[in-house]
């Protein structure tokens, strides 16, 4: 049965807890994408670039990103879901890109429910490396397709948060009916 993103509410404890959609699971090169006319994973492309995802890689459903889709999640995990999975993440941080020149952030999170990272609240507890993984991915993926990123960084779980509550409410505001000639 399928189901339409939008129906799914955007977390259990908005918004420091949101539901992530998986596109794209960690160790991909294919870029899975959601379809939203009809709610199925389609193959967009396979990467140019010789690179993997670093992380189970999706968006947050009932939420409008400042580049016109949803908002973008990207979840640590140990062991890689799958396309269409639902995770219950805990945000600890942003990372912040340019992407065509829209702000194209991704909220980063961790399992809720995971034991391994039950102490995850914030950047503190991540290996450095995968920040630096994470970093290296977006700013090189689109390399081979003649197109680049602009990489600002990592923002914290604060950030992440705001990112995920201001992207609720634009999703909101920009759904509410219009009064005809109003
Ligand atoms: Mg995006």
């Amino acid at each position: 049965m399928i189901h339409h993103p939008n129906t799914i509410p955007p977390g259990t404890n908005i918004p420091s807890v949101v539901n992530a959609i998986i596109e794209i699971p960690k160790g991909r090169r294919s870029k899975f994408e959601i379809d939203k006319k009809t709610g199925l994973f389609r193959l967009d492309r396979y990467l140019f670039s010789s690179s993997h995802y670093p992380g189970d890689y999706g968006f947050i459903p009932q939420t409008l990103a400042e580049d016109g889709d949803a908002l973008d999640i990207l979840v640590m995990v140990n062991e890689p879901t799958f396309t269409g999975c639902l995770i219950e993440a805990r945000v600890i941080g942003l990372f912040k890109m340019k992407d065509k020149g829209f702000n194209d952030y991704k909220v980063f999170g961790v399992p809720n429910s995971d034991p391994l990272f039950a102490e995850y609240r914030d950047l503190s507890s991540v290996p450095p490396h995968f920040l630096r993984e994470v970093e290296h991915f977006f700013g090189t993926y689109k390399q081979l397709e003649g197109h680049h990123t602009e990489i600002q960084g990592w923002a914290t779980a604060e950030a992440g948060i705001a990112e995920v509550q201001a992207s609720v409410d634009r999703f909101v505001d920009h759904n509410k009916p219009r009064i005809p000639g109003a």
